[in-house]
């Protein structure tokens, strides 16, 4: 991969972005937990508080029918009173729709309706002869008025009894004691037992609800009760109808604290033990299959996969047992009867589900913000560091081949900007080096003109273009005696402002050179010899009349300069420049101070 930098980057951070996905994964673990926790709880609280609300509920029914039945125990029982004495009974209650009653073969002779709002638009039926009461609740009955009519006399003689205890008591002075609170506790309970036979609570179905035409045609239950005259004969029977839709008010409000807790897709209602039917109706469960598998045998709630959903079933049990018969029980039965019904709270799978969709949706959009994040960061980073460093490679590139320093660099505050500062003043302070080394290889160091090698080598190049070019040598004269009586250092300045006089005179083109010595030579291209003896006139006159007042004012030496010219053509530039230095030679011989071509 070229953008090794880059990857490792990526692999570095990587851990980063597996730490994100484990996190991610760890949060929707815990959410779909959490979730099924709350929903189990829920479930479980509601059907367990729901289930006591029901069971009190149902309780408080058996009180009032306890108060009906005291207005129905009265001695005046006759068909002129019965209307009056039942429409009178049936007010002292608040659960109830209706009170019926029937004669000794269960046919209704009476009909009352309660003040409740759940028979506001029913119309009066007539109910007259309608067999209200089956076979079989005729004979828990009739079994019911058969105990008390046993228990009836023995009650009152035991009443009797423990009434004397009680007066002996208290005339001992001990009414206080633990043994009259016995016997005061088991007189309430002989009374209990004494004044009303048992009831017995039966299951009123759909086509008998609808017969009496309350607004309810669906099943609820009778509470019945043998109506006995004063000589304790067995005259018939009388019924509350339970007010089904009091309950269902309470199923609603159960379902509601649910629906209030989060949860949509679920059904209260409640269930018949005995043949697992619905009392109330359901839009989620699956009613066949429920009926197939059963209730859940503990009251915890359960997952039921052949229901697809949460099922909590809790029976609402009641306290006041001994004073029932159910319809369904054998009278004999040993075992303690269990009244018929539980709470059922169901949830949905759909719940889980929607809630797993709003998880995954949740999860995915942190995660996708997360690694979105990492995916800049990583970018970022692995472009802060990886592209000043591909930057300076090319720089080096650059440098090494081309020998260019590239300008413009971003200046930054940190390592790199150090590496990229260090980097440029190295590459300054070699371009710095090279061009001193340039120096010293073409230039001569005291005068700063060119020297011998660079000379020979300008003026090859530019005689290629430029011919013909006239060649110039010139030399000092007598320059040891300068030497000799000023010193070294003032012969060094005397050939310095040599130089600049003649730098003065020629063109940027020309090229000016020291052989060496005192001795340096001149080329000027496309000069022809007559124009080149002029320049070199006039350059011998300026020293003469020039170089020596301009370095020294009182020593008393002329200084003046030989110079010989030669026109350049097709030669060798060696060989025009000794052509040169004999003219030159010429030129001293002839005295000094002179130019000879
Ligand atoms: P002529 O007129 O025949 O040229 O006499 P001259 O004295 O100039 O000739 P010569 O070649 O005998 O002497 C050259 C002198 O130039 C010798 C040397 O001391 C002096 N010289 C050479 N190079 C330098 C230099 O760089 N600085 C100084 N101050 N003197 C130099
Ligand atoms: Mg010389
Ligand atoms: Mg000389």
């Amino acid at each position: 991969m070229k953008n090794k930098l880059s990857v490792k980057v990526f692999f570095i951070l990587l851990p980063l972005a597996i730490s994100i996905l484990l996190f991610s994964y760890g949060y929707y673990q815990a959410r779909e937990k959490l979730t099924i926790d709350h929903v189990f709880q829920s479930g479980q609280l509601s059907a367990s508080i729901g289930s006591s609300e029901i069971s009190h509920y149902i309780e408080g029914r058996f009180a009032e029918f306890d108060r009906l039945s005291g207005v129905m125990s009265t001695c005046d029982v006759s068909t002129d009173t019965l209307p009056k004495l039942s429409s009178n009974a049936i007010n002292f209650t608040r659960g109830f729709s209706a009170l019926i009653i029937s004669d000794l073969s269960g046919r209704a002779v009476n009909f009352n309706l309660s003040a409740n709002k759940s028979n506001r638009y029913i119309l009066r039926q007539d109910i007259e002869q309608l067999q209200v009461l089956t076979p079989l609740v005729l004979e828990r009955l009739e079994s019911s008025y058969q105990q008390w009519l046993t228990s009836y006399p023995k009650n009152l003689t035991l009443e009797e009894q423990a009434l004397n205890k009680l007066l002996d008591l208290k005339q001992r002075g001990e009414e206080n004691s633990q043994a009259s609170r016995d016997i005061s506790n088991q007189l309430v309970e002989l009374r209990e037992q004494r004044n009303y036979p048992k009831l017995v609570l039966s299951f009123a179905t759909t086509e008998i609800v609808s017969q009496l035409g309350l607004i309810f045609d669906e099943e609820t239950y009778f509470f019945t009760r043998p109506l006995v005259d004063c000589e304790q004969n067995l005259i018939g029977y009388y019924t509350a109808v339970l007010d089904r839709t009091l309950i269902e008010e309470q199923i609603a409000s159960i379902k509601q604290s649910l629906i209030d807790s989060g949860l949509e897709r679920i059904d209260v209602f409640l269930v018949r033990n005995h043949d697992t039917q619905p009392l109330c109706d359901v839009n989620y469960l699956s009613v066949d299959k429920f009926q197939q598998y059963g209730l859940n045998d503990t009251i915890e709630p359960r997952f039921r996969n052949e229901l697809n959903g949460i099922m909590i079933t809790h029976p609402i049990t009641l306290e006041l047992k001994q004073h029932l018969i159910f319809e369904s029980i054998s009278t004999e039965g040993i075992s303690e009867p269990e009244f018929d019904l539980s709470l059922a709270v169901f949830i949905s799978n759909s719940e889980l589900e929607q809630s797993h969709i709003d998880h995954v949706k949740e999860v995915s959009l942190y995660l996708l913000i997360a690694l979105a994040l990492f995916a800049v960061l990583t970018i970022y980073l692995s472009h802060y560091i990886a592209s000043p460093i591909i930057d300076l490679r090319k720089r080096i590139s650059v440098l090494s081949r081309q020998g260019e320093i590239r300008a413009n660099f971003k200046v930054r505050d940190d390592e790199i900007g150090d590496l990229f500062k260090a980097f440029n003043d190295m590459a300054h302070n070699i371009k710095n080096k090279e061009s001193q080394l340039t120096k010293l290889a073409t230039e001569d160091p005291l005068t700063g003109i060119l020297n011998r090698r660079a000379l020979v080598k300008n003026a090859v190049d530019s005689h290629r273009v430029y011919t013909p070019s006239c060649i110039c040598m010139m030399d000092l004269d007598h320059f040891k005696q300068v030497n000799d009586e000023c010193g070294h250092s003032i012969g060094d300045k005397v050939l310095v402002a040599f130089c600049e006089i003649v730098a003065s005179e020629i063109r940027h083109s020309d090229l000016l050179g020291r052989l060496g010595g005192e001795e340096f030579a001149l080329v000027l291209p496309q000069t022809n010899l007559d124009d080149g003896i002029q320049l070199a006139e006039r350059i011998r006159k300026r020293v003469e009349a020039e170089l020596a007042a301009s370095v020294y004012g009182n020593f008393d030496i002329a200084i003046t300069v030989s110079i010989g010219v030669v026109e350049w053509h097709a030669e060798d530039f060696n060989k025009a420049l000794s052509r040169a230095d004999k003219c030159l030679y010429e030129a001293k011989a002839l005295g000094r101070n002179q130019t000879c071509s």
